[in-house]
């Protein structure tokens, strides 16, 4: 017989397996789970070479998934300038800083605002005389805004002449120019005049990233960010470099290269494999461009924004799944959901007529932000799993008050959205928000006690940071519980998460994390 790799004994496992939910002790041979039981069943597991740890009674977990973050931009946002700060003037100090030890000409980016942090929008009026010799771009935290100065704008060839770009709006000043706000699709005017890092640089940057997404307790995640990141994860990848494994998933513009190479969901291996197109139904609350069936509070005009019209994203998406892609719909406002519902609902008869079972295509939507009483049944009904970042309730509270008032009462619903039947998967959507996942089951438990009736328990938010992933990327038989024969990705704890009161849960930091039987980050032996 085969003998373990590692034992690790005198823990409390939390195995996630309905067969045996409690041990105290697991075997690891190679990358996957040998056996899981007492300490006593671990002895026909030892050989000569098998490392034993005891870990002083530690709790195990398996190992946590990040369903929905950007790794390009959180990697480069830990190279940017940090500008979520409590008032303009410190963001401006910070880009000042950074414009005294960069060279003229340079680009500094950034990211983090919030113009209802401040009081109002910032513009190039704010940047201009803090950085007058360098081009500057700054992401507001939610991804669907940049403030830049005019060198930015000169440079990026932006003038009054400027149309706003099909999904995307120049702020202008009354006599049609440009004031350095740029939303939505109008971005990519000025992204594409700012020096892309090479695949190494990326590469580099991403392996910094992933070990610090590893002493986090992650030990998977789902990338949003496009081809740059998957090449630069492919570097990683060839050299054995990957610390957590990453399903990566395709934008929307690349359906048709995939469609054209014959690539589908699943393709790759354990540790970097393909996942699903992502189509953008809406933008988002910050800006108010998340699709509203009803106006904006106080902006009877305002409805917000179709990203992709809903014919176009219809016609892709019919594509996609007949050709075996997968599909996330980002979708915030009620009506970029309904919109997203109907969708699958459609998609599910023309899958019916293929001879396509629903398991076989684990579509999602992506926030799921605020889901209309009547649509909150589709998602279990459709078999669409709810991909959702807990700790977006906790910081959008102000605004979604503000801005959605009532209704409200099912916005980041996932309780509600749990017991009508949707499949859970939890994520941060870094660098939107910190990728801390214990901040993540924190939001989801406690809520900081707004709308508590959509409070799980942490028993289901830990399903929704495990098993619900790895349903949602066809995972399910490898990842997400600690059972013999599933990849050995686990994170050891110094407490036990349900002997601590909630309050507690955001302080919790890992003394280790396993992925495929290394250790990735540890502080044990
Ligand atoms: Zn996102």
């Amino acid at each position: 017989m085969q003998t373990a790799d590692w034992i690790l004994w005198n823990a409390r496992i939390y195995t996630q397996d309905p067969e045996q939910p409690i041990a105290g002790a697991i075997a690891i041979i190679g990358e996957r789970i040998g056996a899981v039981g007492h300490a006593g069943d671990m002895r026909p597991w030892q050989g000569p070479r098998t490392r034993t740890l005891d870990l002083g009674g530690a709790t195990v977990l398996p190992g946590l998934v990040d369903a929905h973050l950007h790794l390009e931009g959180y990697a480069r946002r830990r190279m940017g300038v940090d500008v979520d700060t409590p008032t303009l003037e410190e963001a401006l100090e910070r880009v000042a800083r950074r414009a005294a030890y960069t060279p003229p000409g340079t680009w500094i980016i950034g990211r983090g605002w919030l113009q209802e942090r401040w009081g109002r929008f910032p513009s190039a009026d704010d940047l201009d005389p803090v950085a007058p010799a360098h081009p500057v771009a700054l992401w507001a935290r939610s991804g669907h805004a940049l403030w830049v100065n005019r060198e930015a704008m000169r440079q990026a060839g932006i003038t009054s002449e400027t149309p706003d770009p099909p999904g995307g709006r120049i702020a202008r000043d009354p006599r049609g120019e440009p004031i350095g706000l740029f939303f939505e699709r109008a971005m990519d005017l000025i992204v594409r005049a700012i020096p892309e890092p090479s695949t190494e640089e990326l590469a580099e940057a991403l392996y910094e990233a992933l070990h610090e997404l590893a002493a986090l307790g992650l030990t998977a995640v789902h990338n949003f960010d496009g081809p740059r990141a998957f090449a630069a994860l492919q570097v990683l990848r060839e050299r054995g470099d990957l610390p957590l494994r990453v399903v990566q998933h395709l934008p929307l513009t690349m359906l048709d290269h995939a469609l054209a190479l014959g690539l589908r969901t699943g393709f790759g291996d354990d540790w970097l494999r393909i996942g699903a197109v992502k189509i953008f139904a809406d933008g988002a609350l910050g800006p108010r461009t998340a699709w509203m069936l009803a106006p904006y509070e106080g902006e009877p005009e305002n409805l917000g924004m179709a990203f992709t019209p809903p014919e176009a994203m219809r016609e892709a998406a019919r594509r996609a799944t007949a050709a075996g892609l997968w599909l996330a719909i980002h979708a915030i406002g009620d009506r970029a959901n309904r919109e997203a519902l109907d969708l699958y609902a459609e998609l599910r008869e023309l899958e019916a007529r293929l001879g396509i079972p629903p398991e076989a295509r684990r579509h999602r939507i992506e926030h799921a932000q605020l889901v209309h009483p009547d649509d909150i049944p589709r998602f279990g009904r459709l078999g669409v799993v709810a991909s959702m970042q807990p700790i977006h309730a906790v910081s959008d509270r102000p605004m979604a008050e503000r801005y959605w008032g009532k209704r409200c009462a099912t916005a980041y619903a996932w309780r509600s959205l749990k017991e009508r039947g949707a499949s859970l998967a939890f994520g941060s959507d870094a660098p939107v928000e910190p990728p801390n996942p214990f901040w993540g089951l924190h939001a989801a438990v406690v809520r900081d006690g707004w709308h508590p009736e959509h409070a799980l328990s942490l028993a289901e938010a830990l399903e929704a940071y495990t098993v619900g992933p790895a349903w949602a990327a066809g995972l399910e038989r490898w990842q997400g519980r600690l059972r013999p024969g599933m990849w050995a990705d686990l994170i050891v704890l110094p407490e036990d998460p349900f002997r601590i009161p909630a309050e507690g849960l955001r302080e919790l930091t890992v003394l280790g994390t396993m992925v495929g039987g290394r250790w990735v980050y540890q502080r044990l032996v």
